[in-house]
């Protein structure tokens, strides 16, 4: 069995020093791929060692709502020279987080500044949304002839939103949540996507599938949500497994193939 994680934060800080074991644990666990993505200066530096370091790491970057006042064009700069890594293929995760205090219209313009730079790259994005569904499918409507598509990250939305998303070409990445007790609208989402448009994700360190929640979560921990979903859909683990490895592999390639075209 081979597990892509297609989204994983293991250039945070909680996993400095410990990098080479957290990558051999997840080897362990069958899962030899990952797209990491850094979010500030820091994680980017770090993602571009890694990228040197693990030939089957693949990068994105990008600025999160949440940090949506220090987008500038120093930031965006950051963003054209890490896209020159040939390992670098999507930018992300970025998005709308209703949940945080940042002004919506702050967040609109810096979505949007990184959709336009996503379509000039010819790269694929990572979706973050949080508490704002309509927004976010309302400026991914407006720009969805000129992207080369991309990943709903952490899906957290129930099986209407999942359609919506889907008819928009987007792909749906599931992390842990889909486990959890209080997710039954996740599960449904999974049960009607596409097993053609499923990818599948830690977010570590955050999210940590059931019954690990107690622990840090770390890209081995895809695994579970694998087996998870495998059986919520009466499949085998491996069927679900090779498939999700092939979408996120064809996501990956959609962004080289395009800037190579450039
Ligand atoms: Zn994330």
């Amino acid at each position: 069995m081979q597990i892509f994680d297609s989204h994983t934060h293991i250039n945070a800080d909680q996993f400095v020093g410990d990098l080479p074991a957290v990558v051999e644990r997840a080897r362990a666990l069958d899962v030899t791929h990952m797209l990491v993505l850094g979010d500030n200066k820091r994680t980017n530096a770090r993602l571009m060692t890694m990228l040197e370091q693990f030939p089957h790491i693949f990068g994105a970057a990008g600025c999160h709502p949440e940090d949506a006042s220090q987008y500038d064009k120093e930031w965006e700069g950051m963003l054209r020279e890490m896209a020159l890594h040939p390992r670098f293929r999507v930018i992300g995760e970025i998005g709308l987080d209703y949940h945080c205090a940042v002004d919506h219209r702050l967040q609109w313009r810096v979505f949007e500044a990184q959709l336009t730079l996503a379509e000039e790259l010819g790269l694929p994005v990572s979706i973050h949304n949080r508490d704002a569904f309509a927004d976010t499918y309302a400026i991914l409507q407006d720009h969805q002839p000129a992207l080369v598509g991309g990943v709903m990250h952490s899906f957290n939305g129930d099986a209407q939103w999942a359609k919506k998303f889907l008819a928009l070409g987007f792909n749906l990445s599931y992390s842990g949540v889909v486990t959890f007790h209080g997710a039954p609208e996740v599960r449904e989402a999974a049960q009607v996507t596409p097993l053609s448009r499923m990818l599948v994700e830690t977010d570590a360190p955050y999210l940590t599938p059931m019954p690990y929640r107690d622990r840090m979560n770390e890209p081995g921990m895809t695994r579970y949500t694998v087996e998870y979903l495998a059986r919520l859909r009466g499949i085998p683990a491996v069927v679900l497994a090779r498939q999700t490895f092939n979408n996120a592999m064809r996501m990956i390639e959609s962004g080289k193939q395009q800037a190579n075209e450039n």
